[in-house]
């Protein structure tokens, strides 16, 4: 238990952040406010998927370009192309428009339509780190591992994963500038949650795109980190908070879901809960009592949705665990501590 009991008193050997990017220009993104779409300063707006039917739990950002065409900030599963199709109608544009995509990270929920996207726009470009960028061209390994996770539901909740040509693909990595069609964004990488995770910031804009590393925070709500196999580390995922904040962003923008301007507090909380789950999954691995992992999963996922359904109502309970996937999160916390040892 020494481990757990130094996770919770020291946040902060490894308190980190995330990343984030920005949009730099224009007005108030005025047609956002009639499309459909939820408005985000300096001419970008974020256009929900309804993932599985619902609102907020997945939104793609739509960024105007000063030199035409729009740029999408992780354009989502392709089983929701066309919502997101719908989403730029609303805001005048269509799937043509589109000349770069910025992907945060290639987990299925955030990048299975790049590919189907630039079949459409074949000059856009789609930006990606480097570990995930051999599975943009080549999702087949990708693929066969999330089948034997998803099965029969994998084409309903993520589509088809077609390959992005390797003519159209940009390799990014922590210290990189990126400017699609004249708006201009730094890289940071952030890994933590997935080991091919990067964050873009919008200086001109103040706005940092931060896909995963911010956690899950819906409609207001807490903010919650999600802990899918394989990569998670606690550690490097709280130095990617701190690497966010480091930024100093006036907002940050989460894939689910939306802005959110309340920089230290919304990190602060995601640390907490971050530290608070590793220590349950911990202590779970620790307990004899438990008949199999999965016991333990269902059993942390109980908790998890208790935690949060004493902040929030219980519909709103219901959005989060769409979201997230508590009983999943078990298993990405407890290979992150068989790593290091535990049982
Ligand atoms: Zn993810």
């Amino acid at each position: 238990m020494t481990v757990a009991g130094s996770l919770r008193e020291d946040g902060a050997p490894g308190t980190a952040a995330s990343a984030t990017h920005g949009v730099g220009h224009g007005a108030d993104g005025g047609n956002a406010a009639t499309s459909g779409a939820l408005d985000i300063a300096g001419g970008a707006a974020m256009v929900d998927l309804h993932h599985q039917g619902q609102a907020t739990i997945i939104g793609v950002g739509v960024l105007e370009l000063p030199e035409g065409g729009v740029a999408l900030v992780d354009p989502g599963p392709e089983a929701r192309l066309d919502d997101l199709r719908a989403g730029l109608a609303g805001l005048g544009r269509t799937l043509n428009d589109v000349r770069a995509i910025l992907l945060t990270h290639i987990h299925l929920d955030h990048a299975t339509a790049a590919g189907a996207i630039v079949r459409e726009a074949p000059g856009a470009i789609v930006y990606v780190h480097a570990v995930g960028a051999p599975h943009m061209a080549d999702p087949s390994r990708l693929l066969a591992s999330a089948g034997r996770i998803y099965g029969d539901a994998m084409a309903t909740l993520w589509g088809e994963f077609l390959p992005v040509p390797r003519r159209s693909i940009r390799v990014v990595d922590e210290g990189d500038t990126v400017a699609p069609g004249g708006r201009r964004f730094e890289v940071a990488y952030v890994p933590g949650h997935a080991k091919h995770h990067v964050a873009y910031c919008e200086a001109a804009t103040g706005t940092a795109w931060v896909g995963d590393v911010g956690g899950i925070r819906i409609r207001g709500g807490p903010a919650i980190p999600v802990t899918p196999p394989p990569d998670i580390d606690v550690e490097l995922w709280k130095a990617s908070m701190d690497r966010v904040m480091a930024w100093d962003p006036e907002r940050v923008v989460a894939t689910h879901f939306g802005p959110y301007g309340d920089i230290e507090a919304h990190f602060g909380e995601l640390a907490g809960e971050l530290d608070a789950w590793a220590l349950r999954v911990r202590e779970s691995l620790d307990d004899d009592a438990f008949a199999s992992d999965r016991n333990r999963a269902t059993a942390f996922a109980e908790w998890v949705t208790a935690r949060i359904g004493r902040k929030v109502s219980p519909a709103h309970t219901d959005l989060y665990g769409t979201a997230s996937g508590f009983f999943d999160s078990w298993w990405g916390l407890a290979r992150y501590w068989r790593k290091r040892g535990a049982a």
